[in-house]
């Protein structure tokens, strides 16, 4: 490592840090700090107010400091449409996020901005300290579009996202980072004897196609278990209406000790996307469990999953390719799936990448 760098990430503001209402970016913040704070670097986190870590990466932190940031949450862009303008509530978390990280900048050397929003990218020419754009999602609206543009080209190397499917919803012409993703493999076990359940993982919102999966494990009459942040209830009763039936079993949303204690014992997970999901995260965690993962070709998992290796690709939208491809899970062999986990997806290797884009992004100020 040449130098620590003293390094403020400011996170998502549609949710608390383990609440679950940032999805997998959440995920992304803490194992970031969590790398970053292995290799040597100084790291603190501004999060709206009642975000946790959970202990046991605490315990391994030292020096963190995780600032707790009051105000309303942030609506999720995702749930917008391409024509919505940008959205500042009242005594909005975002705007307190920013207005801590503008008061404190002079004692970082880089900030991290999280937010899948257009207020830190407008900010960014009003600071003196660099800002790092990591894009959590695809393109989803004509503001955003527009605003990371403009940041492309008045600070050229700091706009950052997870995959080449992902940049590539963006306009193009633009210069990307890419970053990809990790967790902390050891907070996953291995599983080698699975039982018959199907999983499925995240958000319980339109874009997740859940009802997807749901209808497979009808066709297949295999047990699927539903975890993840009940985020649209009307979305999830009507999915219930439509599949009364179904052998499905919701288990509400639980932190990843929890998960990863469930996932491990499925023959499966289903991951069913209507939207180009920027990553994925939860592909990454099944697959350090052993665990094989049915997606469609669509997105962050089309670019994770060895098809026939560590999971099946499907054509977008196709039950029946979901269903064929359920009953071909017995051929793939679990521990290719831990494997890959290990050698694409861990933590070293994220800390690392992180500290190059950050560095470059120092040097060219
Ligand atoms: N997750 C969780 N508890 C649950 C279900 C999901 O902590 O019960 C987390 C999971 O670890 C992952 C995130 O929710 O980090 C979902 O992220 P993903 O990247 O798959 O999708 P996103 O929500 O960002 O679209």
């Amino acid at each position: 490592m040449a130098r620590c760098l003293k390094l403020l990430l400011v996170s998502t503001p549609v949710g608390p840090l383990g609440s679950g209402l940032g999805g997998g970016v959440e995920l992304t913040v803490v194992n970031l700090l969590t790398a970053l704070t292995q290799r040597g670097h100084q790291v603190a986190i501004a999060a709206p107010e009642s975000s946790h870590i959970n202990s046991h990466i605490n315990s391994h932190i030292n020096g963190t400091q995780l600032i707790q940031i009051p105000g309303t949450l942030q609506p999720t862009a995702q749930t917008q449409g391409r024509d919505t303008p940008a959205t500042m509530v009242d005594n909005a978390v975002l705007a307190n996020q920013w207005n801590y990280a503008h008061r404190v900048q002079h004692s970082y050397d880089l900030i991290v901005n999280f937010a899948y929003d257009w207020l830190p990218l407008y900010l960014t020419s009003f600071f003196d300290v660099p800002i790092a754009h990591f894009i959590s999602m695809g393109s989803l609206s004509w503001v955003m579009d527009r605003a990371i543009s403009q940041v492309h080209d008045k600070f050229p190397g700091t706009l950052g996202a997870y995959t080449q499917t992902q940049v590539d919803t963006f306009p193009p012409g633009l210069t990307w980072q890419l970053l990809s993703s990790a967790i902390d493999l050891s907070q996953y076990d291995y599983c080698q004897t699975p039982g018959p359940e199907l999983v499925w993982l995240g958000r319980i919102s339109p874009e997740k196609g859940l009802e997807d999966a749901v209808a497979a494990a009808q066709r297949t009459q295999t047990p699927l278990k539903i975890l993840g942040k009940l985020e649209n209830p009307a979305y999830w009763d009507n999915i219930q209406r439509t599949y009364p039936n179904a052998p499905m079993e919701y288990l509400g949303f639980v932190n990843t000790q929890q998960l990863q204690a469930t996932v491990r014992r499925c023959q499966g997970l289903l991951m069913t996307p209507r939207w180009v999901e920027a990553f994925g995260n939860v592909a990454i965690e099944a697959l350090a469990c052993g665990v094989p993962v049915v997606a469609y070709r669509r997105g962050g998992p089309a670019e994770i999953i060895d098809h026939g290796k560590t999971g099946w690709l499907v054509e977008p939208d196709s039950v029946d390719g979901l269903v064929a491809s359920i009953q071909q899970l017995a051929t793939i062999n679990r521990y290719h799936c831990r494997q890959q986990a290990e050698t694409e997806y861990s933590l070293p290797a994220l800390g690392q990448r992180f500290e190059n884009w950050f560095e470059t992004i120092i040097e060219n100020r």
